[in-house]
């Protein structure tokens, strides 16, 4: 069993995570400066006696001893990372190297958190690993997709130069049970809007699209890609390929809870990308990985899980 670091672990991937790590019988040690992340998500594992916590910001450094380093921590919702985007960029870039050197001191595989915004407004369809991307490097979301590009370079430039053991993943849109109420992800807005029955807040004409991946699932293939060979670095997409509008979303989402929302239309953020599919091609190649959880049964299971929190007062 190992001792294992995750890094945003009060949020939603990261709590998932841990859950998963601590069940598979690993010592977890969780570090989150709660910014978007939340002590409830962690709750019931607080008194766990293979977890433990600490509150702290990784654009600081800090020691802790660990074989294997999932680096979760960073503002991903629009809304949250457009927040404070210096301080998004300090996380990505400040914090990868801090994690960097931590995994150095360690000896140990650090698997980075990347995301499919590094392709930013996709020209290629569906996205592969190979595509650089179209990213508007001054626009409202480049805190975000630029600082997560150049967490990427940093990794690479680390193994290249000091043979430091990385894997880095591109996670696309991802849902499920611990997602924050007030992130302004899609799901959970319309999800919280139709449970409700207040009007749910499509974006332009919601004719854009996303992939939206369940967690479960993605959690199994972040822990696959971190178990699999050390030459595999990626970076390989993770996220599940069936495409749906945003539109046919909300739709989908008024049916599953019965609701009596109306749909309305508010502007579209400037740079919200057009379409988004992942390739998983190499992922299924590589880590003999792919989704398994449908839409429905996963917005069933997220339904359930929002419905809770509202009945006891957490939203
Ligand atoms: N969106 C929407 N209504 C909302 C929140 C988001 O129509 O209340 C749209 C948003 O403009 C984007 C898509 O849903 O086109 C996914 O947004 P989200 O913030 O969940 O993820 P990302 O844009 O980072 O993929």
């Amino acid at each position: 069993m190992k001792n294992i670091l995750v890094t945003g672990g009060a949020g939603f991937l990261g709590s998932n995570l841990c859950r998963k790590l601590l069940a598979q019988g690993h010592t977890v040690t969780a570090v989150d400066n709660l910014y978007t992340g939340r002590k409830d998500n962690i709750k019931e594992l607080l008194d766990h006696p293979r977890f433990a916590f600490f509150e702290h910001d990784i654009s600081e450094p800090f020691f802790v001893k660990a074989d294997e380093i999932y680096h979760a921590a960073c503002p991903a919702s629009p809304p949250h990372y457009q927040k404070s985007p210096v301080s998004t960029l300090r996380t990505c870039v400040i914090g990868m190297m801090n994690l960097l050197e931590l995994a150095d001191k360690n000896h140990a595989r650090i698997l980075q958190f990347s995301t499919s915004e590094v392709y930013g407004e996709p020209l290629v369809h569906p996205q592969t690993e190979l595509y650089r991307g179209n990213v508007n490097p001054i626009g409202i979301r480049a805190c975000y997709d630029e600082g997560k590009r150049c967490a990427e370079t940093l990794c690479f430039d680390y193994y290249r130069e000091y043979g430091t053991k990385i894997k880095v993943i591109r996670i696309f849109n991802t849902y499920g049970p611990y997602m924050h109420a007030q992130d302004g992800r899609v799901v959970s807005n319309f999800i919280i809007q139709a449970l409700q029955n207040k009007d749910i807040t499509v974006y332009g004409d919601g004719g854009q699209t996303r992939s939206f991946c369940y967690v479960d699932d993605l959690i199994d293939g972040i822990i696959r890609m971190m178990e699999s060979g050390e030459d595999f670095t990626g970076p390989v997409n993770l996220g599940n390929p069936s495409e749906f509008t945003v539109m046919q979303l909300a739709q989908k989402v008024i049916a599953l809870t019965d609701s009596k929302s109306n749909i309305i239309h508010l502007p579209l953020p400037s740079d919200d990308p057009t379409q988004r599919k992942p390739d998983i091609a190499l992922a299924v190649k590589e880590l003999g990985w792919e989704p398994k959880i449908d839409l429905e049964t996963g917005l069933l299971a997220t339904i359930r899980y929002f419905s809770k929190e509202l009945s006891h007062g957490g939203i």
